[in-house]
């Protein structure tokens, strides 16, 4: 069994016994409902056919259709799709979203296709898929190594089968083609929108707060973008390059502009220049925001972590050990966990969902406002219930452990209601 469903089915069982719940719950929801093998016949460029392999995993619906994005690696297995789809049922559930999860994947490397190969894969894999997705049964989006525009004509070849437009099948269209143009930077928004949650409730406030975020892709820059239109101060930004440090605040925008015309932002101007990509973790903040990869805090360096509040926009950034490490230092605040902080995201898509079933279309401001008031609200409720689980319990219990409890008890409720069990 591959590590990451291992893993994934420790959680879940964890989840489940923390929440008191009956033992066939893990049961149930250790395997998917339903799961597709296809293959996708491609005729690339030279003449040559390549015969790839794709999957979607429809993992359990009872809160909804099945949602969760399609992910294009050379490294994709089934196995990793079940345990990523059985992740979205948790994720959309906490989220509060009337979704069930499922995840999809194409084992290929994008990176060496043409944009005309890859047209003809992602058309390939919607035809492949066409049968089990739809507007009101599996409404796949992006994942790693899929885009907006993969998007785009995944929606067509759908539309096409069915001979109207249905753009509600697929979420995180270009805003030209019935996106949203929040979508974009919905993760890091949301990110920042749960650290200034978390912030006011256990720290005084945001505004002032300093902030550190390690890796400055599509999640950081937005994280950083709104850490600073909050009111914070953003001392610290890295990626692979190294890391930009100045104690009296970073220029955001100048750093966005230099890591998206240079590659690195250790090209922006001012401040100090950092080698080491790590050290955004270990400045003095009182906030960070990991934002590039998994295991990143780990048991070898959460010693040297200084943040009070870490809000996890990567994921996976977090290791169990490390996390430990961090709870036993008395000035530590908490974990903001990925499977919450990191949502918005999804959140976003549904949004993008409800604005495609109803022909009609909010503006930037009010799509953004939707999206807050539906993370502060997770927040809010992911925090009381961790305080009260702390209150309660003999064992020390983390804020992951009270939104995995929260996420589980509601795909519970559903399934019980149904009678499915
Ligand atoms: P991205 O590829 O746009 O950016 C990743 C950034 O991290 C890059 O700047 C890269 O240089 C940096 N980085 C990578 N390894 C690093 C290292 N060892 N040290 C320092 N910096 C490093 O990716 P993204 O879309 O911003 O995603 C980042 C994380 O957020 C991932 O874990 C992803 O799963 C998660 N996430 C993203 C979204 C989203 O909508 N973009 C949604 C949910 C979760």
């Amino acid at each position: 069994m591959s590590s990451y469903l291992e893993w994934m089915l420790g959680v879940l069982k964890e989840a489940v016994e923390l929440a008191g719940l009956p033992h066939e719950v893990y049961e149930y929801l250790s395997k998917p409902d339903r799961v597709l093998m296809v293959k996708i016949p491609v005729r690339m460029d030279d003449g040559r056919l390549v015969v790839f392999e794709g999957y979607r995993v429809q993992h359990n619906n009872a809160l909804g259709p099945y949602k969760g994005g399609i992910r294009f690696h050379p490294e994709v297995t089934l196995e990793t799709d079940i345990a990523l789809a059985m992740g979205m049922t948790l994720k959309n559930s906490l989220a509060g979203l009337p979704y069930g999860g499922g995840k999809g994947a194409v084992r290929c490397d994008p990176k060496k296709l043409s944009a005309a190969e890859l047209e003809r894969l992602s058309r390939g894999y919607a035809r492949a898929i066409a049968p089990l997705i739809g507007d009101q049964v599996d409404i796949p989006a992006p994942d790693v190594g899929t885009n907006p525009q993969i998007m785009a004509w995944m929606v067509d070849e759908f539309s096409k089968l069915k001979g109207y437009n249905v753009p509600g099948v697929f979420t995180a269209k270009p805003p030209e083609l019935w996106g949203n143009p929040v979508r974009i930077y919905s993760t890091g928004y949301g990110t920042v929108v749960a650290a200034k949650a978390a912030a006011e409730r256990w720290l005084e406030g945001f505004e002032g707060k300093v902030v550190s975020i390690h890796g400055f892709g599509n999640a950081g820059q937005y994280a950083a973008l709104w850490a600073s239109r909050f009111g914070a101060k953003v001392v610290a930004v890295s990626d692979t390059s190294g890391t930009v440090y100045d104690p009296n605040g970073l220029d955001v925008e100048l750093a966005i502009k230099v890591k998206n015309e240079t590659g690195k932002v250790v090209n922006y101007p001012k401040g100090q220049k950092l080698q080491d990509p790590d050290a955004s973790l270990y400045v003095d903040a009182d906030i960070l925001i990991p934002a590039a990869i998994e295991n990143t805090i780990t048991e070898k360096n959460a010693g040297k972590v200084k943040a009070r509040l870490i809000v996890e926009a990567a994921n996976g950034p977090t290791t169990p050990g490390a996390e430990k490490i961090l709870y036993s230092r008395k000035d530590f605040v908490a974990v903001v966990p990925d499977i919450l902080a990191n949502a918005g995201g999804v959140i976003m898509s549904y949004l993008e969902w409800v604005e495609n079933l109803q022909w009609w279309f909010w503006d930037e401001e009010e799509t953004r406002a939707k999206l807050a008031s539906i993370m502060e609200r997770n927040f809010k409720r992911t925090a009381d219930r961790w305080e009260k689980l702390k209150a309660e319990s003999s064992r020390p219990v983390t804020m992951r452990d009270a939104a995995f409890v929260l996420a589980v008890e509601r795909v519970y409720n559903a399934m019980k209601l149904r009678g499915w069990i």
